[in-house]
């Protein structure tokens, strides 16, 4: 099996927005909408101040509340690759998975179905890495499979200390954040 994550260097990270532009471009988000954004959370007291930027997104995870609670099975995890995914005719648009999501992930497409970023998957599947991660400048995004030992995303949560989003909301999420 493999289970695709992804490792983003909060200290390589210069919250330039490529990744939400290439994001656009790749998938045709709509004007107005976005699959990925950049949050900026300030830490520590004055003078000690340190600010953390990162590029955030669906975060693909691996107890997903915006699959269980999906009235008609368009939510879904993807295998290989644990990945989860909305079959957008199956959609009847009821926002139950965007109330779901913790981390505000989804949004309504226009055209009625629900929509979040899909690692991707287009790509992933002829080899290649996410859009957003193949344009940043500064490196600081990886992409590859937690279920192999050797590959990158695993030797740098091994060698990095690192977090995710909101694990107390028990989600399991598959997005790391170096520190
Ligand atoms: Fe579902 Fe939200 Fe987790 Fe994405 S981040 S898998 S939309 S709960
Ligand atoms: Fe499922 Fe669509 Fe309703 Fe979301 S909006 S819970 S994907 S039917
Ligand atoms: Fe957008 Fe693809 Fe990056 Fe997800 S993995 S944020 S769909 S470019």
């Amino acid at each position: 099996m493999s289970r695709f994550a992804m490792v983003i260097d909060t200290r390589r990270c210069v919250g330039c927005y490529d990744c939400v532009v290439a994001c656009k471009t790749e998938n045709g988000v709509p004007e107005g909408y976005s699959r990925d954004w950049i949050t900026e959370e300030v830490h520590g007291a004055f003078p000690t101040l340190q600010m953390e930027i990162r590029s955030e997104r669906c975060n693909h995870c691996d107890n997903p509340p915006c699959v269980s609670c999906c009235p008609t099975g368009a939510s879904h995890v993807h295998e290989p690759g644990g990945v989860v995914l909305v079959t957008h005719d199956k959609c009847i648009g009821c926002k139950a998975c965007l109330a779901a999501c913790p981390y505000n992930a989804r949004f309504i497409h226009p055209d009625g179905y629900a929509d979040k970023c899909t690692f991707c998957i287009h790509r992933v599947e002829r080899g290649l890495d996410p859009a957003c991660v193949s344009v940043c400048p500064t490196h600081c995004m990886h992409f590859g499979d937690l279920d192999d030992p050797q590959s990158e995303v695993s030797q740098l949560l091994n060698s990095r200390p690192h977090h995710a989003l909101l694990p107390e909301a028990g989600t399991k999420p598959c997005i790391f954040y170096l520190t």
